[in-house]
């Protein structure tokens, strides 16, 4: 996990932690690095970031997705703390929940924006916050589309997220497991309805829409502790991948996943 982006070509990320209890994600082109998301107390952000090879300092940027808690926990801090320019859309921002941050952009979903070399196409999704959106980020002619958080997939975020060589995707939940689990029946409707999260066979009809023809990992995320198993995340995906199971990955809440190279 220490292994550093460098400078040479290739679309790179990786995840600090992935699930209800915090996400963060990685994105560098080697020169640029931002996070996505940072659902992580700030001294558990430094930690996790360090295992990476990381200092809050050499981030150009946070990006933030939405409002909710697994998401934005550590932003303000690490922001105020390191002088992060934050970017987010102006629902988040008016939601309230980032409190005072030296340096905010907006992120206007659907219109593209740089940060130095790395491109980025904020992507309008179906989820409980006021204005949520998800990232396509392209470097050295290269697509990584970051895509947790949605309820079900709209034919817009399938045209969004097309041609991805790369996806980090959303596995929520097992539909059977959320059904006989423990959520109270109000929570289950959320997390299992159009504006809450994905489940397993969701994610398995949003990829077979995408095509897999291009795409060099998949990467299993948000993965519901109590209402899913990576196994059965896993065996939802591996029918499409044609027995190309290296494609596959899962990030998990405790340790996220490993730097991923796309050249
Ligand atoms: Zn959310
Ligand atoms: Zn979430």
């Amino acid at each position: 996990m220490t292994d550093q982006p460098t400078a040479s070509p290739a679309l790179r990320f990786a995840s600090l932690g992935s699930g209800s209890k915090g996400n963060a994600t990685l994105v560098s082109d080697g020169e640029t690095h931002v996070l996505v998301d940072c659902g992580f107390g700030m001294r558990e952000a430094e930690r996790r970031l360090a295992q990476f090879g990381l200092h809050p300092r050499q981030l150009d940027a946070v990006l933030l997705t939405h409002e909710h808690g697994d998401h934005i926990r550590g932003v303000g801090p690490l922001a105020r703390r390191y002088a992060i320019p934050v970017y987010l859309t102006a629902g988040t921002w008016l939601s309230g929940r980032l409190g005072e941050v030296p340096r905010h952009e907006w992120v206007v979903p659907q219109s593209r924006f740089a940060i130095k070399g790395l491109e980025i196409e904020p992507v309008t999704v179906p989820h409980d916050a006021r204005e949520p959106v998800q990232f396509r980020f392209r470097a050295h002619g290269r697509h990584l589309g970051v895509l947790t958080d949605l309820g079900h997939p709209s034919e817009h975020v399938i045209d969004a997220f097309r041609g991805c060589d790369a996806l980090i995707l959303e596995c929520n939940h097992d539909r059977h497991m959320l059904d006989v689990g423990p959520y109270p029946p109000r929570l289950k409707r959320r997390v299992g309805g159009h504006w809450g999260h994905l489940a397993n066979v969701q994610a398995a009809e949003l990829l077979s829409r995408l095509g897999l023809d291009r795409l060099q990992r998949i990467v299993c995320s948000h993965i519901s502790e109590e209402n899913n198993r990576p196994e059965l995340a896993l065996e939802a995906l591996t029918p499409l991948l044609s027995g190309d199971e290296s494609r596959l990955l899962v990030s998990a809440q405790e340790h996220g996943f490993a730097w991923q190279s796309i050249a």
